[in-house]
């Protein structure tokens, strides 16, 4: 058993510590919080054991009728792996601790790509991800667009990629953020920092990305053009790529999947847990091809796209399965189809 611990329990890390509770060859060790609120509270209605950040968050639990683990420090003293999910840049103020320690970290998109030595995702790059002590699970929007331009890479070859993305202004547990009435340029220079990011996993895609806030809470929207090497590749090739490609979902307008909110509604029908969808979902009739540029609409659920990504990295840098193991693996216990 991988023992495992998570440190930063919001968005992400309550995710990756239920992700890694249901895999068969992993022990979710604990997790770190920093005060007692709801979220704490359905933890350890879990079964988590729960780590304070320092002494006083350690009072607040006891205080609140906790029974802590002890701080960081101590969880890491009983894991292999800490999965490191804690809000941008922090991540990296904790990466002393880890590398004194040995313990192999995994980090998150929020942090530099310097931080790591491999950025990841899993069917783009898992192989060089084995063995390391510290990977970054690159963030949703990277992965969502590594996994597809990865598949159209393979399959075509690409020249270029230019992405337009809608983000989502906020998460749905983050009522104070906006923008409310207004579309925010985000950042207002072009590019923004997700072509490069992208480039961190598939260094030789050249890629341009614009990027604005709009004002929903539930997914973001690429707008996604891209250039491909193959000369005269049709929509259905295309659709065909996607459909063999692992961790892609196609959406139809036929089946009345119109927007986002619909493929949100989508997935909580799957009965996965939250009603997350881990598949960047692409619409089948989106998909075009017009003087060697194929065009399509995707849609990324931004809370939980990388959690298969953070159990593979946990996998890959124990060396404890190939590829095809641990992907196989987290996509069974997930409910991810393909
Ligand atoms: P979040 O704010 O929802 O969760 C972070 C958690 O860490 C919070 O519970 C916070 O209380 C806790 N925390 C704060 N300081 C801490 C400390 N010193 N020690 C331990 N815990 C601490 O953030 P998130 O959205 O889950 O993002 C985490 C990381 O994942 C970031 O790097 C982010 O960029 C990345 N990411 C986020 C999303 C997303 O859409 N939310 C998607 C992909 C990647």
């Amino acid at each position: 058993m991988i023992r495992v611990g998570v440190n930063g329990f919001g968005t992400i890390g309550r995710r990756v510590a239920d992700a890694v509770a249901k895999q068969p060859d992993m022990k979710l060790v604990g997790i770190v919080k920093t005060k007692p609120d709801y979220k704490a509270k359905i933890a350890a209605q879990k079964g988590y054991t729960l780590f304070g950040v320092d002494d006083k968050s350690i009072q607040s639990f006891k205080d609140a009728g906790y029974k802590p683990g002890g701080n960081v420090e101590n969880l890491l003293s009983q894991v292999d792996v800490i999965v490191d999910a804690t809000p941008e840049d922090v991540g990296a103020a904790y990466k002393e601790m880890y590398r004194k320690t040995g313990k192999k970290a995994i980090f998150q998109g929020g942090e530099e790509h310097d931080i790591a030595e491999v950025s990841f995702v899993a069917q783009c790059n898992y192989d060089l991800a084995k063995g390391k002590q510290f990977i970054r699970a690159v963030s949703c929007n990277t992965t969502a667009l590594s996994r597809t331009l990865h598949t159209l890479d393979q399959a075509f070859g690409v020249k270029r990629a230019r992405i337009v993305i809608a983000r989502r202004a906020s998460d749905p547990d983050e009522p104070t953020k906006g923008p409310i009435d207004s579309v925010n340029l985000d950042p207002v220079t072009i590019p923004s920092h997700h072509g490069p990011d992208v480039q961190t996993v598939l260094p030789h895609i050249p890629i341009v990305t614009m990027a604005y806030k709009i004002p929903t809470t539930h997914m973001h929207l690429h707008s996604v053009i891209v250039s491909l090497k193959e000369n005269g590749v049709t929509e259905d090739r295309i659709i065909n790529a996607f459909k063999e490609a692992p961790r892609i979902l196609l959406v139809s307008q036929k089946d009345g999947i119109r927007a986002t909110a619909h493929v949100m509604d989508y997935a909580r029908e799957l009965g996965r847990n939250r009603g997350d969808l881990y598949e960047p979902a692409i619409w089948k009739e989106s998909i075009k091809v017009v003087d060697g540029e194929a065009y399509f609409f995707m849609a990324v659920h931004q809370e939980s796209i990388v959690v298969p990504e953070n159990v593979d990295a946990i996998r890959a840098v124990t060396g404890s399965a190939s590829k095809s193991e641990s992907m196989a693996m987290t996509n069974k216990t997930l409910g991810i189809l393909n």
